[in-house]
């Protein structure tokens, strides 16, 4: 019995000691280009202890990445978010000395990263785009053509909220054009302006690289993920848009492919994708933290 017990102590530390996790190895996150992160609609940096990018800057970290969280305004045109992006990257490239960034957005952050991307491929090594309304959301869709003055209204409300509560009081505001920006009209009309990494198919992938930017993405595919997060039934309420396609609640699978696609089925909701709210995600999916982290490590291995 006792012999036994040694036994299987000594599998283990072998077991442990020959196949190390290699997220764990040092420097695994650490890319040769700052990180950029850029929020959503809505979105924000932090609201008091509560990151947008919830446990992500710092999973990203502690593998040696240098990152950096963005403001944009909470709603505004893609165009106008574009703008006020490329002055901090423009800022964070003074402050580190490095050439390029690697930009990661989140929602309409992926449209955003890449309105920079389009208008000044040479500051940029990647876009990565997370749950991107990069060929429109039908959330927006339904909004726009069925009640546009209320959900402007209602949304520009929340939008100056987020700026007041986020401390970033000051940001222009102006949510029918964040909302026009998001439709599939508008999503696709930005795209005949600034089309690289943009599928030419309907559900296909992007070209992996435009005028030397690398482009990547993925996105969930699932809206209940976990019982106790309070965000997850809104989320089923407005996936019924969707109308049976795959979706995060707020995005569909084919509209938040750009260039590489990593996987568009995460069993992961719309707010899962940045690690809402506050670590409530699936048990039984990949936590978010993680894909970040993979990819981070993904950039590492193109030399970016
Ligand atoms: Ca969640």
């Amino acid at each position: 019995m006792k012999n036994r017990f040694w036994q299987y102590v000594s599998i283990a530390l072998i077991a442990i000691t020959a196949f190390p996790a290699p997220s764990w190895a040092a420097g695994y996150t650490q890319t040769k280009y700052p990180i950029v992160m850029v929020h959503g609609f809505l979105g924000f940096e932090s609201i008091g202890p509560l990151e947008y990018f919830y446990g992500i800057t710092s999973g990203l970290r502690s593998g040696g990445a240098n990152v950096y969280v963005t403001t944009v305004s909470a709603a505004n045109s893609t165009e106008a978010r574009g703008e006020q992006l490329l002055t901090q990257v423009k800022q964070i490239l003074a402050v580190t000395g490095a050439a390029k960034v690697n930009l990661i957005g989140h929602s309409h952050g992926g449209p955003t990263t890449r309105y920079v991307a389009s208008v000044r491929p040479d500051l940029v090594a990647s876009v990565t785009s997370v749950g991107g309304v990069n060929k429109g959301s039908k959330v927006a869709d339904i909004l726009m053509d069925n009640a546009p003055g209320v959900s402007t209204v209602v949304l520009g409300a929340v939008a100056n909220l987020m700026d007041i509560v986020s401390g970033n009081t000051g940001r222009p505001q102006d949510a029918k054009a964040a909302m026009t920006s998001l439709t599939t009209a508008g999503a696709l009309a930005f795209n005949v302006r600034h089309p690289d990494g943009v599928p030419l198919s309907a559900c296909g992938e992007g070209a992996y690289q435009a005028r030397g930017v690398h482009y990547f993405s993925w996105s969930g595919g699932k809206q209940i993920t976990n019982v106790l997060d309070p965000l997850d039934a809104p989320l089923a309420l407005t996936a019924l848009a969707f109308d049976g396609e795959k979706n995060d609640g707020l995005v569909g699978s084919c509209s938040s492919h750009l260039g590489r696609v990593i996987r568009d089925d995460y069993a992961m909701n719309h707010l899962d994708e940045v690690n809402q709210t506050a670590g409530l995600v699936s048990l039984f999916e990949t936590n978010p933290v993680t894909v970040y982290r993979q990819q981070a490590n993904r950039l590492q291995g193109l030399g970016l």
